[in-house]
């Protein structure tokens, strides 16, 4: 079918306001937030391909029809949140069929009774979270991206909140979905507690990042904004007593809503004029919350663990300060002043986390002597940890920085595995992430690909992301790497 057919026939189906056809549109939806996309911008250069055309449905039937003529005219479609992610993971490499979701931006259902919400996939962030805090309710799901991203974009690629130890990530949050699937079935997902009935659909959909179902609809777990909180900021005197204070804290069974360690470099910034980080450059913030009393109990157990780690507590003004400016990007400060910055979220278990961070900052500074290593760590679990690394280069020759900038990665992710950890925290895989997929899921990966060919056989839904192949004649310019760990 012609691209004007195609176009003619979408514009049918949703109305011709809602099929974008100009250059200037495609152009808008052919990149997200990939920071190497961003470097070679800089040049004039492309990550990529433009959509054919950019599609708005405002239902679920619309995005059946939508694909039930894209697998006619055998036309592959990528869904898109908002490009927030960073992974590449809406890029096209074939001029794919583009899927706006943002007309789908409602809240269908508030289920106080049952402490639920049901909400179109489109729906903006920040929106989302606004609407629940008028009704007294958070989500729990916080990500920086807040202001920027979809609630289906954060199902797609299992994202994390900046309040993931209270109240999970996304997996955790999201506990019913509606989707439709390649071959144009609508999946539906009920939102009950748990189940006993098999390998979980839920969990195959969520952080599927468009390449198994287009997620149309979310359930999830709202909670009563907490009456209390009191937030701690500690002066630790290193690292590896932050992080052994956080897994006291979390295999101690308690959830604060916020807990960010940050090592010497990236506390630095954030502690001016305050004494007690002379002798103790390391910074914890934790912050607990719940009703009045289990607060002050909290407190007060959070501050015995911290003397057995030689911490300090000291004024809030850190804290308060980060709260402010919580959803600002601080990539995008470097990147428009010409830096080379790139940030990777990993997951490791405890035993293995002050050696990761360690290796990786050695290995980081033998490779260029301006070249930045630091890591915040803002995820916490009874069994570990996500590291989540800034990685930085000057204003330099292209020619220099991305072959060191490739090799930062293979550093940063090629350790994550040596010490036994995961690839990727809450970013997701996507186009960039994708060469390591088998090095992270080994016979998995090879399951996976099977659950793809099966459920989607033409391929048809967004090819070449998350480590699965392409279609003929379209190539994924990382594929190559993470061959080499
Ligand atoms: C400054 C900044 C801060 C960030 N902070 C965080 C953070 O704290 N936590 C975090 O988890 N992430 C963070 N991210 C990454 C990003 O915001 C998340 O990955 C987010 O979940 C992507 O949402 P989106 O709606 O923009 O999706 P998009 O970027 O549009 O899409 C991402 C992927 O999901 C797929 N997708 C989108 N919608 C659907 C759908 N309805 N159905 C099926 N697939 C779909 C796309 O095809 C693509 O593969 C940050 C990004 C930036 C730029």
């Amino acid at each position: 079918m012609s691209k004007n057919d195609l176009a003619a026939e979408y514009c049918t189906l949703l109305g011709a306001e809602n099929v974008l056809t100009e250059e200037a549109d495609r152009d808008r939806y052919a990149h997200d937030r990939l920071p190497f996309a961003t470097f070679r911008a800089r040049e004039g250069a492309k990550v990529g391909t433009l959509p054919r055309l950019v599609l708005r449905p405002a239902t679920s039937d619309e995005v059946r029809e939508i694909v039930n003529l894209a697998a006619k005219s055998d036309s592959p479609v990528i869904p898109y949140g908002s490009g927030s992610g960073v992974l590449g993971g809406i890029i096209p490499l074939q001029n794919e069929l583009m899927i706006d979701m943002q007309r789908m931006n409602k809240i269908t259902k508030f289920d106080a009774e049952n402490n639920l919400v049901t909400v179109e996939a489109g729906m903006n962030g920040e929106a989302f979270e606004a609407a629940l805090n008028a009704k007294g309710y958070t989500s729990g799901h916080l990500p920086q991206s807040l202001t920027i991203s979809t609630v289906g974009g954060w199902a797609a690629c299992r994202g994390g909140g900046q309040e993931s130890s209270r109240y999970g990530k996304i997996e955790n949050i999201v506990v019913g979905l509606k989707a439709v699937l390649p071959d144009g079935q609508i999946l539906e997902v009920r939102p009950l507690p748990k189940r006993a009935t098999g390998p979980s659909v839920l969990d195959l959909i969520v952080g599927s990042e468009g390449t198994l179902a287009i997620i149309t609809e979310v359930t999830m777990r709202i909670w009563k904004v907490p009456s209390d909180e009191k937030a701690l900021v500690l002066a630790l005197p290193n690292r590896a007593s932050a992080l052994g204070l956080a897994k006291r804290i979390m295999q101690a069974g308690l959830h604060p809503r916020i807990v960010r360690l940050y090592d010497e470099k990236e506390a630095a910034g954030r502690v001016k004029g305050i004494a007690a980080f002379e002798e103790r450059p390391v910074m914890a913030n934790i912050v607990v919350c719940g009703d009045a009393p289990i607060v002050a109990a909290e407190t007060e157990l959070v501050r015995g663990f911290a003397r057995e780690f030689d911490a300090v507590e000291t004024e809030t003004r850190p804290f308060d300060e980060w709260r402010a400016t919580r959803y600002v990007s601080i990539t995008k400060q470097w990147l428009d002043r010409g830096f080379y910055n790139d940030t990777i979220e990993v997951t490791v278990n405890w035993s293995q986390v002050n050696s990761l961070y360690e290796t990786i900052a050695a290995k980081i500074a033998a490779l260029h002597p301006d070249a930045h290593f630091s890591a915040h760590w803002s995820h916490v679990y009874p069994e570990g940890v996500c590291q989540y690394m800034t990685l930085r280069l000057p204003p330099m020759d292209q020619n220099v920085a991305l072959p060191l900038h490739s090799l930062m990665w293979e550093i940063a992710e090629g350790e994550t595995l040596a010490h036994g950890g995961s690839i990727a925290h809450h970013h997701g895989s996507g186009l960039f992430r994708g060469g390591w997929m088998d090095g992270e899921h080994g016979v998995g990966m090879d399951v996976l690909r099977k659950v793809k060919d099966a459920v989607d056989p033409a391929n048809l839904f967004n090819p070449g992301k998350l480590g699965f192949a392409t279609r003929e004649g379209a190539v994924n310019p990382f594929q190559a790497r993470g061959q080499n760990e």
